[in-house]
């Protein structure tokens, strides 16, 4: 009987995205971290190889790959030290087009979005005042004839300054007059380079890493109701459709995280000489690295498991939010782990530790917070009743 493993089915998109990385040492990412810049020739390279159409099918331009083979080029992003972050969007908010959209949306958009003409990276649901809270969300956008006129705000919407469409989440009919408050709102399709300076506003928020995220305002911005994704007022269940590739997309840029860290500090804790031996022989060094390769690992099944589910054409809800929580979870356990290894030397800057400590860190907030994933595990998976 041949208990042979099956090879990694991805294991050339893999050999080829870390060559594309190469070309994207420390000294790049260090430089953009240092002015908040974004990290313009490394998305143009991974848009010019395909890698950001990897979900898009092949008759609308992409690559048509599966969930698992994205998964395996954010993850490879990652664990080569840079940061999927700036683009990993570009991925994945199409879907809602690709699943929602009309014949002649989807005609329009995807070709032009596989080829990187058109970026579409840019997702506008959270709000200052609702936060998780996405159905109390107060962006308002009313029909007059063959537009919409919208008025609200978002905040932490990423890429906004590097992205020309923007899929937004608003309310089309107010919350006391809907049935379910998930009912009555809708999902659009905003060309911002139209809209800007005419009712949008984009402004940047400094973060504690390069993240390129912003404000944006709306005042009266039109958009045309060819715009509208679907069916009106039914934009939140087009929302939920896409998250569970989403957060397994994201779930697999932490285990690069994981892969990165671990690394890093297995050559150092191995190199390092002190007391007259590796750092790595010592015990207290070696079980904080152990522990979060076991995490990484455990949170990698998950993922692949999540995706598993996915591909055969089921909801991989419950492995998707696992996958999530745990990947973060592990990418910051393996962080903490290879600072600590690194002693002192965690805290330069030029051994990008640092940047990527910061940039992990993220990932247990958005896009969604632990808490709220335990809660959809308690709701959903054990039957308790919901708390919020
Ligand atoms: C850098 C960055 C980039 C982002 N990019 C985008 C983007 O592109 N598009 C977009 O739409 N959003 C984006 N977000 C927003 C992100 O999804 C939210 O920050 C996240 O979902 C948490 O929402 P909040 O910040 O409003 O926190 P809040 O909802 O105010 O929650 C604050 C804290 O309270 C906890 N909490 C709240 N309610 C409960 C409850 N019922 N039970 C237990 N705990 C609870 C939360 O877990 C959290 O820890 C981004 C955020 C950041 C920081």
């Amino acid at each position: 009987m041949d208990h042979a493993l099956p090879a990694d089915p991805h294991i050339e998109i893999r050999q080829e995205v870390a060559k594309l990385c190469a070309k994207f040492p420390g000294e790049y990412w260090r430089n953009l971290d240092r002015d908040r810049a974004y990290p313009t020739a490394f998305v143009r390279a991974l848009t010019e190889g395909g890698y950001l159409a990897a979900l898009i099918p092949e008759e609308f331009g992409g690559a048509g790959l599966s969930l698992s083979a994205a998964a395996a080029i954010l993850e490879t992003v990652q664990a080569e030290g840079c940061n999927g972050a700036a683009c990993h969007a570009q991925m994945y908010i199409m879907g809602t087009i690709l699943r929602h959209g009309s014949p002649a949306q989807k005609t329009m958009y995807l070709p032009k979005i596989a080829t990187g003409e058109l970026r579409l990276q840019a997702f506008g649901v959270t709000e200052p005042t609702s936060g998780t809270d996405t159905t109390s969300l107060r962006t308002f956008a009313r029909r007059e004839g063959d537009k919409y006129i919208v008025n609200g705000q978002k905040v932490w919407t990423s890429r906004a300054e590097h992205s020309d469409l923007m899929l937004l989440l608003a309310r089309t009919t107010p919350r006391d007059q809907v049935g379910k408050r998930t009912e009555g709102l809708s999902t659009f399709i905003v060309d911002m380079r139209a809209a800007l300076g005419k009712g949008l506003t984009i402004r940047p928020i400094r973060t504690m890493m390069n993240h390129n995220s912003t404000e944006v305002f709306f005042d009266n911005m039109e958009i045309p109701a060819e715009n509208l994704l679907g069916v009106e007022g039914r934009g939140f269940r087009y929302i939920l459709d896409g998250m569970n590739a989403e957060r397994l997309l994201i779930a697999a840029e932490c285990i690069g995280d994981a892969k990165w860290f671990l690394k890093r500090a297995t050559d150092y804790a191995r190199d390092r000489h002190v007391f007259g031996r590796p750092i790595g022989q010592n015990q207290g060094v070696q079980f904080p690295l152990a522990r979060a390769y076991a995490q990484m690992r455990a949170a990698e099944l998950m993922v692949q498991e999540g995706c598993r589910k996915f591909e055969a054409g089921q909801t991989p809800g419950e492995e998707a939010n696992m996958a999530k929580m745990l990947a973060a979870e592990a990418s910051w356990a393996a962080g903490e782990a290879c600072i600590q290894t690194h002693g002192g030397f965690g805290f330069a800057e030029e051994y990008d530790i640092e940047r990527k400590f910061r940039e992990t860190r993220l990932y247990q907030v958005a896009p969604i917070s632990t808490n709220l994933i335990l809660s959809y595990i308690a709701e959903h998976v054990l039957g308790l009743p919901r708390s919020y």
